[in-house]
């Protein structure tokens, strides 16, 4: 790109340090304009940190912040204000384990059709559509191609809308694994772009995902679903190749998630210093004990155990994911249960990907169904996934100096969790997405995007 001369102009001040005058009405010193507050009133708002209903909050949000939060009517003068009557704020829900540049599919030979400028543009029309169910924040774990990291650009630089992300770029896997494609014969010579065999080679990938834009590193531990050719009852990845793996991408600051449903596979992984398991279909008694005492987040990803039960026979399922399907549904549920019975920390992550996006609310439902309570569900979705994600000070809860990522329903979800799967208000950054409740004010005074 072509340097203006302004721009060559400020450079030269700066590589002078001298004090020097540009030309431009625009860069002559100026305040910056103080954005006018927005003053969001309900009926309730639910605070993850205290796992309370408060009565009749007002907050007032100033720019992309929540500038204060009080309970009353006082509204600041000149304030726009967004009236949404007897319904409830939540804060902004934060899913932390979605694959947006993937659609529902099979897991077959179709798949191999997609190129990644397709692939940025399914997660284009996937991301508006995951904003819109009330997600404002997700963790996308495993995009080859960095389609992920353009998705996430594209939603920052205001060129599509979107949930906030992490992205992890191509998930690492060894030879064969679930994170590899083992669709093609053995001519096409083909490995998806994240496989890596051994500590040198993992290494160099850690670093190279890292360089092209990964938030966080996700590998597969284990063997999956959706995968031809390899078991989910078996470990992938060594126990020294996982404490490469983590060790090295803990020391680039990067956070690690890895799929994992053997048994063997979740404790190697705990232990080699994982932040968060995926999935942890066969998660036993001791591993729990073992993610409890390493402080390990599960991600469980319910709400397709249940959805694959109802819409199976819809799907053109390839006849390995059909056969994976039938041993890993009944055990998950019952591991998943018992992992919540013994207060394993559950952030929560819907898989939506596997099923189509815009569903995630789904997943409260799922995680109550199977044990938590409307609390800890919503605990999960908020301030927990927050934590795991290392943004507990910008997102997770409706507090002062965090972003104004806000959410409503009609109604009380802690009386019936399935309220969270119609969400009615949206908004991210200070910006209202979506208003069902309070048409006239937002007529009148704030700007609605749709
Ligand atoms: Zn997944």
């Amino acid at each position: 790109m072509a340097l203006s001369p302004r721009r060559i102009c400020w450079l030269w001040c700066i590589g002078l340090l001298a004090l020097c005058i540009c030309s431009g009405p625009e860069l002559a010193a100026q305040p910056p304009p103080q954005a006018q507050a927005i003053v969001l009133k309900a009926g309730k708002l639910f605070d993850p940190v205290s796992g309370r209903m408060i009565e009749r909050p007002v907050i007032v949000i100033r720019g992309n912040k929540i500038e204060t939060v009080s309970y009353g009517t006082t509204v600041p003068s000149g304030a726009k204000l967004i009236d949404l009557g007897q319904a409830t704020l939540l804060p902004g829900f934060i899913d932390a384990h979605t694959h947006l540049t993937m659609n529902a599919g099979g897991g077959g030979y179709e798949s191999l059709g997609i190129s990644t400028p397709r692939a940025a543009l399914i997660g284009a029309k996937n991301a508006r559509l995951t904003l819109l169910a009330g997600f404002t924040t997700v963790r996308n774990v495993g995009a080859e191609g960095y389609a992920d990291v353009a998705l996430r650009d594209a939603i920052n630089d205001g060129d599509v809308i979107g949930p906030r992300m992490q992205v992890s770029g191509p998930p690492l896997g060894i030879t064969g694994g679930h994170c590899d494609n083992n669709l093609l014969p053995f001519e096409f010579h083909y490995s998806a772009e994240g496989v890596a065999d051994g500590p040198e080679a993992i290494m160099h990938r850690v670093r190279e995902v890292i360089k092209y834009g990964a938030d966080v590193v996700k590998f597969c531990a284990s063997g999956g679903v959706f995968s031809k050719g390899d078991n989910p009852l078996l470990e992938q990845y060594s126990p020294e190749e996982m404490r490469v793996l983590i060790a090295e991408a803990h020391r680039l600051g990067r956070k690690v998630a890895t799929h994992a449903h053997s048994t063997i596979a979740i404790k190697d992984a705990v232990r080699a210093g994982v932040d968060s398991i995926e999935h942890g279909i066969f998660l036993d008694q001791e591993g729990i004990e073992l993610m409890k005492e390493h402080h390990t987040f599960l991600v469980p990803t319910s709400y397709p155990l249940f959805w694959f039960e109802q819409h199976e026979s819809e799907m053109d399922l390839a006849p390995w994911v059909v056969e994976k399907a039938a041993i890993i549904i009944p055990a998950a549920k019952k591991n998943v249960a018992n992992a919540f019975r013994n207060g394993v920390r559950v952030a929560l992550g819907t898989d939506a990907g596997v099923y189509p996006h815009g569903l995630n609310g789904g997943e409260f439902w799922a995680m109550v169904t199977l044990g938590l309570t409307p609390v800890q569900a919503l605990q999960a979705g908020t301030s927990n996934a927050a934590e795991l994600m290392g943004w507990s000070d910008r997102i997770g809860a409706i507090r002062p100096g965090l972003f104004a990522d806000i959410v409503a329903v009609q109604g009380d979800p802690l009386a019936d969790i399935r309220l969270l799967q119609h969400v009615q208000f949206v908004m991210k950054d200070g910006m209202v997405y979506k208003n069902e409740i309070s048409a006239e004010s937002s007529a009148a005074n704030v700007q609605v995007r749709h």
